[in-house]
């Protein structure tokens, strides 16, 4: 300090140095408090803007959950109206296929493979008020059949045959080989073709498989036998034979009786077609025809009652076979279909017939184009080779039994094979098709006998009495017949 100060001014200078002091800090605490309430003032604001941050966001949470919901609810709602629109269109469209506005198209296939032609065809005129229509022309054309049209009257004529049907124009009447059959709708003829219902062909035409494939609307023609007309409608048990079934008479031959033969029983009231299951008498011996390689049958062989089968599979031409093995295999049918084996087999069918009478001329033409698939799948064999290897499965004209009109191809496969062996169907058809007078003619077993493979689909009719011989003595036709010539010469 300075020394030459007074101790009064030292004493005022240090009393101001000591006001000036406290004055700054005073001034120092002040601002102090002015930071603080600063402070708080800042915190106090954050803290309210976070409040109100998070109730905003709370707000938006709940709209979220808000609108979640209500989608959700709509959505809902939206699926039980699609869920039903779904249901009725699925429902309308399974009870009437075409709704009329539906523009898409069928395909029509004449032909198999390379030769085919395909044509399409609008739905709207492929069915026509639940009516599934064909162009008769077009079909005509692949079978190369003549027309003849005059005033809304259209025939059409087989040439080889000179079979014919006539359509007349806005009518469901028409003429086939000079009986009137009545259409499930009426011909039209329209820019040039003739349309006819598809039934047509299925119902009173022979020679022509027709495949209708809904899925990929898809109909498919093709020539698989002689084409022809039939008028014929198994309807009523026809009369057949003067032989009645309690007919006991024996004709005077050896054979053993009757009453060697289990009685049977059956689920059904099968007594109508007894005389046709079991025939007795003279006609019990007269089916038992053996045909196969060494056993051939006239190239003019052709039996005079052939009626059409019922229980042909509907996406086939009509099928036929001499009257007495067809009654007795609608009677087999029922029995099947009482026993419960009439649920549809993979190919969505149930059991029911493909084949069965075969021509001659039939028998050669299914033959050749066998021999000519091996040939195309093998280009080195030789024909002869590929007849032989043909020969294993399906018989040479003149060899087969189909042109017997004894026997039937059936199953409920997409085609003839061994798997229809798995089938329920089968196994029961195997025990009992001997009640009904048919035989599993190629027998898994007996293949180095009959020289043709297991065929599970193939039956023959002989009538009970040699049905019930062969299948309880596990023989094979072959080794049948000539066991009773055997005996036959022996006694
Ligand atoms: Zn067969």
């Amino acid at each position: 300090m300075n020394g030459g100060m007074n101790p009064r001014d030292r004493y005022y200078a240090e009393m101001k140095a000591a006001e000036d002091r406290r004055r700054e800090a005073q001034r120092r605490a002040e601002i102090e408090r002015e930071r603080r309430a600063r402070e708080e003032e800042r915190r106090r604001r954050e803290a309210e803007r976070q409040r109100a941050i998070q109730r905003e966001r709370m707000r938006r949470k709940k709209q979220r959950r808000i609108f979640l919901r209500r989608f959700l609810v709509f959505l809902f709602f939206s699926a039980i109206i699609l869920a039903i629109v779904f249901a009725v269109t699925v429902i309308s469209f399974r009870m009437k296929p075409n709704l009329g506005t539906d523009t898409s198209e069928y395909k029509i296939v004449y032909g198999e493979d390379d030769d085919s032609v395909t044509e399409r065809v609008s739905s709207a005129k492929f069915e026509r008020d639940g009516v599934r229509y064909v162009n008769y022309t077009s079909l005509s054309s692949y079978l190369s059949m003549s027309v003849m049209a005059k005033d809304g009257v259209y025939s059409f004529i087989i040439p080889e045959s000179g079979e014919t049907v006539t359509f007349t124009n806005n009518s469901a009447d028409a003429d086939v080989n000079g009986s009137s059959v009545r259409l499930d709708g009426a011909s039209l003829y329209e820019n040039g073709d003739v349309w006819t219902p598809l039934s047509f062909v299925t119902r009173y035409m022979t020679g022509v498989k027709v495949t209708t494939d809904d899925e990929k609307h898809t109909v498919t023609f093709v020539v698989d036998g002689k084409v022809g007309f039939t008028n014929k409608k198994v309807e009523t048990l026809p009369h057949y034979g003067e032989t009645e079934g309690d007919d006991t008479t024996d004709a005077g031959t050896d054979t053993p009786p009757e009453d060697e033969i289990p009685a049977v029983e059956f689920k059904s009231d099968l007594s109508a077609y007894k005389q046709y299951m079991n025939p007795t008498g003279e006609e019990r011996d007269a089916y038992l025809i053996l045909v196969n390689t060494k056993h051939t049958i006239g190239e003019d062989y052709a039996p005079t009652d052939l009626v059409d089968i019922k229980n042909t599979r509907t996406d086939r031409g009509a099928r036929q076979m001499r009257e007495v093995a067809e009654k007795a295999l609608e009677a087999m049918f029922i029995e099947l279909f009482a026993n419960g084996y009439d649920g549809n087999g993979p190919s969505g069918y149930p059991v029911s017939v493909m084949s069965a009478y075969r021509s001659y001329k039939e028998q050669v033409s299914l033959f050749n184009s066998y021999v000519d698939r091996e040939m195309r799948d093998d280009p080195s064999l030789s024909r002869a080779q590929a007849e032989k290897i043909t020969s294993t499965y399906s018989a040479p004209p003149g060899t087969s039994e189909h042109q017997t009109g004894l026997c039937v191809d059936m199953h409920n496969m997409p085609s003839a094979q061994k798997a229809f062996a798995d089938q329920p169907a089968y196994e029961w058809l195997r025990d009992n098709s001997w009640k009904f007078g048919f035989i599993l003619r190629f027998p898994e077993d007996k293949q180095d006998i009959t020289g043709i493979t297991f065929e599970p689909w193939h039956y023959r009719y002989v009538g009970r009495y040699h049905a019930y011989k062969i299948w309880s003595s596990g023989m094979c036709l072959e080794e049948y017949v000539e066991a009773m010539e055997n005996n036959g010469a022996a006694g």
